[in-house]
């Protein structure tokens, strides 16, 4: 009797979203809170606060790959992706080496900012933040690009993650 033989599994395609399927992990080597990724109200996966955090405070740097305007053009065509602008040429890919920021959404009245010092992109509390709270920034997208719109459901939503 022939022996049966197993279906070959079919072949995994790579998942467009780097998180599909698990749940992120923050790299706790570049948060300077205890902080967690948990689904968010505002879009999919958000970063959390697990304890509270006093105004002005570094949180966490962003991190990840240093990409090219080149090849940020090229990515920027991703449906989902995690870019943020460095400079005029540099930009930060979050999906490749991303410490979990890539994950803090966007909200018009937001809890942190973000600050450029010596490449480096760091995000530090805007007020107190209390355990448990969402962590947002202002993506402050510019107004001549393609409009995103925004359901961040702050008081004084804009309406646009672009800039007026
Ligand atoms: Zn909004």
């Amino acid at each position: 009797m022939p022996s049966k033989r197993k279906a070959a599994p079919a072949k995994a395609k790579p998942p467009k979203d780097p998180a599909a399927g698990k749940t992120p992990q923050v790299d706790e080597r570049y948060a300077c809170f205890k902080l967690k990724l948990a689904k968010s109200k505002i879009h999919r996966w958000g970063l959390y606060a697990c304890e509270d955090i006093p105004p002005n405070r570094k949180i966490i740097e962003y991190t990840g790959e240093r990409i090219s305007r080149k090849e940020t053009k090229r990515r920027d065509d991703r449906e989902l992706h995690y870019l943020f602008t460095l400079d005029n040429y540099w930009t930060i890919d979050g999906a490749v080496g991303g410490s979990g920021a890539e994950y803090i959404n966007h909200c018009c009245n937001p809890n942190l900012r973000a600050t450029i010092i010596k490449g480096h992109i760091l995000y530090f509390s805007l007020r107190a933040v209390e355990a448990g709270e969402e962590l947002t920034i202002d993506y402050h997208f510019p107004k001549d690009v393609e409009r995103v719109p925004c359901k961040c459901g702050a008081p004084n939503c804009r309406g646009w993650i672009n800039v007026k």
